[in-house]
């Protein structure tokens, strides 16, 4: 070989290693240009909702909170949309409000310095404020929403919070900001719209992402449905709704359990550990038995409620007036129980109200069956809420009140609370304890896991709830739950 031709031989060789390099430089800073964040599970599953972002501004001497929100809305629907609804609850605390927040029996408890008003003020341009107590506002779309298609809406509104220990209120110790939000309702064959009512929770919700900002005076702590990004800056992905609780006083503790941080912020318990402890396992338990829980973080909240506590997505409400330990127990298990039925899985808390209460009653029962330093038994809670049952009938009788038995009610007919709550609590709770004694609690955990999988970010409803029962654990369950909700509680499986 001459000189020449090594030559041109090495020449060859150093320019296909040059080449090489070149492409595969390029190919390297073209990966690294086009890699994606990594998304978490909950964040890849969260991609086809919609999301409200929201930019709160709240007052400590007006006592009003200025938003400004922008709601990406998809239609789901599956016709074209030429306007989108949303609730907006403030004005269910007027004075005049047709459907009040609070039972004319409930108000001296209610409002701790007398009867207090709250409103709210929509300042959009070319919007309607109306429906039941002006709680419903409507957004006229230039041109028509098209299935799949989606579209960015700004509001601005002003709330007035009442001076009560309601979901949306404030009192000495807390700011309270349950359902304050103009959330889109839900489409399902026309627009699903219900006033605001005392029984239970007039609600109805599809999971939405959220990313929400605060500003709020000095020295408040503030405790939320998101994950702090950046200071009073909040992320949740796929929450059934988003909730704000703030203090001047709030204490805390915390404990991670699997890729979750449970933090208790609370004002007066004198066994905070043991109130974190029960959270604790009641998360890892119902995560372990239904699905896991997705969120990275789960705050129980102390504050001035007027019931025993109240669910919001990835965050509860405990009522501070819950002095029996054991009680306070019990209520902290039941928020958290919520979190899979209501929040993971939805359902029309309006008119299947009997499903999410039932289910975290009878949950909240089993967990105590399986946590015996506790010293209460699904049998013993099963028992309490026959008694309850009992008395409520025969002080209804003895007044000569008529009352019904029937649970395909929607909870704003019901004529009074207790009835309310005797039909979708107890009831409710004693329609699963049923079906548990005849198949084993066991064997309804896995069921009840099959219709959590099969439902979640989604909605379950009488009809799927039903049929996974009956197809998992066999039996004629349609028949039995279907006597059952018409108020034949006494049929035998
Ligand atoms: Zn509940």
């Amino acid at each position: 070989m001459n000189n020449k031709i090594k030559r041109r031989i090495w020449a060859f060789i150093i320019a296909s290693i040059l080449t090489a390099f070149i492409a595969l430089t390029t190919y390297g800073i073209g990966k690294l240009l086009t890699k994606q964040p990594t998304l978490t599970p909950l964040q890849a599953a969260a991609q086809n909702y919609g999301t409200i972002k929201l930019d709160c501004n709240y007052s400590e001497t007006s006592h009003i909170l200025a938003v400004n929100q922008t709601t990406t809305y998809i239609n789901n629907a599956t016709q074209t949309l030429y306007e989108i609804r949303f609730h907006l609850y403030g004005n269910a605390y007027q004075a005049d409000a047709t459907y009040p927040a609070v039972a004319p029996s409930e108000i001296d408890r209610a409002y701790p310095n007398g009867f207090d008003t709250g409103y709210a003020k929509v300042s959009t341009p070319h919007i309607l404020l109306g429906g039941y107590d002006n709680t419903v506002i409507t957004v006229p779309l230039e041109s028509g929403l098209k299935i799949g298609e989606s579209i960015d809406i700004d509001l601005q509104y002003t709330i007035k919070l009442a001076n009560i220990k309601h979901r949306l209120g404030y009192t000495d110790n807390t700011v309270n900001l349950g359902n304050f939000y103009a959330i889109p309702v839900v489409y399902d064959n026309g627009w699903q719209i219900y006033p605001y009512s005392y029984n239970g929770d007039p609600f109805y919700n599809e999971p939405y992402n959220y990313d929400v900002t605060i500003t709020a005076p000095d020295g408040y702590t503030i405790a939320t449905s998101g994950t702090e990004i950046g200071k009073n800056h909040f992320q949740g992905y796929l929450l059934r709704d988003f909730a704000i609780v703030m203090s001047r006083d709030f204490k805390t503790l915390k404990r991670e359990v699997g890729d979750t941080m449970v933090t208790y912020y609370y004002l007066n318990d004198d066994i905070p550990d043991i109130s974190l402890y029960t959270a604790c396992n009641a998360l890892a338990y119902f995560s372990n038995t239904f699905i896991d829980y997705p969120y990275p973080t789960l705050n129980i909240v102390q504050t001035d409620f007027l019931e025993g506590g109240m669910e919001y997505g990835a965050l509860v409400f405990l009522a501070l007036d819950v002095t029996d330990q054991l009680q306070y127990q019990t209520v902290i298990v039941h928020e958290i129980a919520h979190q899979w039925w209501y929040g993971l899985v939805g359902n029309n808390q309006i008119r299947t109200a009997w499903i999410d209460e039932g289910l975290a009653e009878y949950c909240t029962a089993v967990f105590f069956e399986t946590h015996p330093q506790y010293g209460k038994t699904l049998a013993s809670i099963a028992t309490q809420n026959k008694n309850s049952i009992k008395m409520f009938e025969s002080i209804m009788d003895e007044y000569g009140v008529n009352y019904t038995r029937q649970m395909y009610k929607s909870s704003s007919d019901y004529r009074m609370p207790t009835e309310y709550t005797i039909n979708t609590y107890a009831r409710g709770m004693l329609l699963f304890y049923a079906i548990s004694e005849m198949v084993g609690y066991e064997n309804l955990n896995v069921a009840l896991a099959k219709f959590a999988t099969a439902n979640c970010y989604s909605f379950g409803t009488i009809n799927g709830l039903t049929h996974t029962l009956e197809d998992n654990l066999g039996y004629d369950l349609v028949k039995f739950i279907n006597n059952y909700l018409a108020g034949r509680q006494d049929t035998v499986l």
